[in-house]
């Protein structure tokens, strides 16, 4: 059975499917991949590769950590509902190519687009990594699996966001409040996000 997530990200696509404009062409130059640590840094915060629960099972347990949780119980989190790699260079990353392709992480089926969202008028607006990212254009169009991660992403971000109380930061090896690196966050894409407006 789809679930709610893939569903909304499937029908996303197919709304996005007449745009026109450059195909983005992935030349598998590896970069993305073996600076997962870095570029998922914000402020004074660091952060590895996102993963979903059943993600984390794709690599060494010794690589994985916990990434949203609910809230801290003393010292302990309680409701961890999502996980990061520790690396900066991708383990399953082999001479430019990943060797876990089919059943890669859906962080890394949606990039190089960094968020997706609905508009409130119903609008689609994308960002994409033009800064990491050397083929990615702001007009580019993307290839259907694309949008339907992304926007599959941005479906379970919704529903995330709303519980997410602590983040774990990498850098200072503790939990942090999740509202300050969302304002971060924001604070980022506002500034560097290339936007494109598809009605
Ligand atoms: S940085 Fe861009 S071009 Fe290079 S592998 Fe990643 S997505 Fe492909
Ligand atoms: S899982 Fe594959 S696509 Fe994702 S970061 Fe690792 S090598 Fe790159």
């Amino acid at each position: 059975m789809v679930n709610k997530h893939r569903a909304f990200g499937e029908s996303i696509a197919k709304r996005m499917a007449a745009d026109d404009g450059p195909l983005f062409q992935c030349r598998q130059c590896g970069k993305c991949c073996s600076s997962l640590r870095s570029s998922a840094s914000i402020g004074p915060y660091e952060f590895g590769l996102a993963l979903l629960p059943f993600e984390k099972n794709l690599f060494p347990s010794e690589d994985i950590s916990p990434y949203e949780a609910m809230r801290l119980k003393g010292t302990k989190p309680r409701g961890i509902f999502s996980y990061q790699l520790k690396k900066e260079i991708c383990p399953k990353l082999n001479n430019s190519n990943c060797t876990i392709y089919t059943s890669r992480p859906l962080a890394c089926r949606k990039y190089p687009i960094n968020y997706l969202m609905v508009t409130e008028k119903g609008g689609i607006r994308i960002s994409v990594d033009t800064v990491s990212c050397p083929e990615a254009q702001p007009n580019n169009t993307f290839p259907a699996e694309m949008i339907a991660a992304a926007a599959e992403d941005l479906s379970r971000s919704n529903s995330a966001w709303s519980k997410a109380g602590i983040m774990y930061d990498l850098k200072s090896e503790s939990w942090v409040p999740a509202k300050k690196v969302r304002d971060l966050q924001q604070t980022l894409l506002d500034r560097l996000s290339i936007t494109e407006q598809r009605k």
